[in-house]
């Protein structure tokens, strides 16, 4: 079998506990033998963040810039438990925090649809993908409690020295609570370039949410902010055959609900908390879960939206069969594929990402799963897969695939 070459490298960051050895089977399976590729590796696992004082994040973050595109696998954030377990030097930041504020970029999260796993909304029939602003609002607020009756007011005192405006926010005659908040147009500005760039490159539609009827000025501004973009990309919009739509907050949730999906929801900093949690269960598992970092200047890095499942770690460490689902695992890599191939014009790396992925959908509808779906899929399948069968039996539908593609060609 001829290999497909890809012209660039694609930046992979390594990651810890059960994704790390899932990866190195889906590599191993599913990558090298059909494509030459380059990979600009970073280890990105505990002991070596710890060992190079975090630099090694920053470097892959830097590397995403140069070459556009990357995969990464869960990583752990070290918790007090893990400095003793690691024996660290200190409780280093989350390295998704890190990159996405070197990125300036905004997370999508995509559902991955197979016919097995019903969605619990009836009408879901294509996934709806969750853009998420991660900056302000209440996740940067300052708060305060108030015991007894007094005014509490919004000040600004410019730095340039010219007269300070203030707000009444409430003059309490009783105990209460208040808080305030911010966010920036620059910070807008990035998220709604991000979901623009990721809707056309997707091509599906976006709705934006907000409640500017209330908040005339505050969601005011992100309303006004997202025309301006949207203005900018009009002709790419068109292109793309793809619509922007604004509502007022409540009525996308009701929509949503008995919309059949296919579109970007890009949500405020809240609305996107809650809702991708929604999403996500609503569309069956984790495990199903993708997640892409999307940069305003089109950076693209994939992941599984899932954390490095920790419990079937331990299981496996103690040689115990684990049965973890590797499918937003594997999603992450033909993100990257398909995206290089894109990028570089390699058609044929493009199309054998869709074959990867087409293997693993059709392993699972075949009733081919892990744990994880076997208590959810319809019908019924015949027991579940452990964490290395699963790979396997997409490894050789994979093969089945190729072979059949390359006859036809
Ligand atoms: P998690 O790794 O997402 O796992 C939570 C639970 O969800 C698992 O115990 C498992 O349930 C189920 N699950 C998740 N992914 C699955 C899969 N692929 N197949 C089957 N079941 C799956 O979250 P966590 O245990 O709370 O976090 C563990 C570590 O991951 C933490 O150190 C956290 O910092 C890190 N994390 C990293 C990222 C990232 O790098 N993007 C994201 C989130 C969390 P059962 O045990 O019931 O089988
Ligand atoms: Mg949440």
């Amino acid at each position: 079998m001829q290999k497909i070459v890809a012209k660039n490298p694609i930046v992979e960051m390594d990651g810890d506990e059960m994704t790390r050895i899932i990866w190195t089977m889906v590599k191993d399976q599913l990558i090298h033998p059909f494509v030459d590729i380059q990979l600009e590796y970073y280890d990105l696992g505990l002991p070596e963040r710890d060992k190079t004082d975090d630099a090694v994040t920053t470097a892959a973050a830097k590397a995403i810039q140069k070459y556009r595109g990357g995969v990464k696998f869960a990583t752990s954030t070290p918790d007090v438990a893990r400095v003793t377990e690691y024996s660290l030097k200190k409780a280093w930041a989350s390295p998704n925090g890190t990159i996405r504020a070197i990125l300036d970029g905004t997370v999508f999260r995509k559902p991955i649809v197979v016919k097995n796993v019903p969605p619990m909304v009836r009408s879901w029939k294509q996934p709806i993908t969750i853009g998420r602003h991660a900056y302000g609002d209440i996740y940067r607020n300052a708060e305060m409690r108030i015991d007894g009756p007094g005014k509490v007011e919004l000040v600004y005192t410019p730095a340039d020295g010219s007269a300070p405006k203030s707000v009444l926010v409430h003059d309490f005659k009783a105990p209460g609570v208040t808080q305030g908040v911010h966010n920036l147009d620059a910070s807008i500005r990035s998220f709604a370039k991000a979901c623009l760039a990721y809707a056309i490159s997707e091509r599906i539609s976006i709705w934006f949410g907000a409640k500017d009827t209330i908040s005339k000025t505050y969601h005011g501004r992100f309303k006004q902010i997202w025309n301006e973009e949207v203005e900018a990309r009009k002709t790419d919009l068109e292109k793309a055959g793809i619509t922007y739509r604004f509502m007022l907050i409540d009525d996308a949730v009701a929509q949503a609900m008995r919309n059949d999906g296919g579109f970007l929801w890009a949500c405020m900093n809240y609305d996107g908390d809650v809702m991708s949690d929604m999403v996500a269960s609503g569309f069956g598992s984790l495990g199903l879960m993708t997640s892409v970092l999307v940069s305003p200047d089109g950076h693209f890095e994939y992941e599984a939206a899932h954390g490095t499942v920790q419990r079937h770690y331990y299981a496996h460490q103690r040689g115990e069969a684990t049965s973890t689902n590797s499918t937003a695992t594997i999603f992450a890599w033909t993100g990257a594929l398909a995206k290089r191939g894109e990028l570089d014009g390699t058609p044929e790396l493009t199309r054998f990402a869709q074959q990867i992925e087409t293997a693993v959908i059709d392993t699972i509808e075949s009733g081919i799963v892990t744990k994880d779906l076997a208590s959810i899929a319809v019908p019924k399948t015949n027991g579940h897969v452990d964490t290395k069968g699963f790979i396997d039996a997409i490894a050789a539908r994979l093969t089945e695939l190729v072979t059949a593609g390359a006859a036809t060609r």
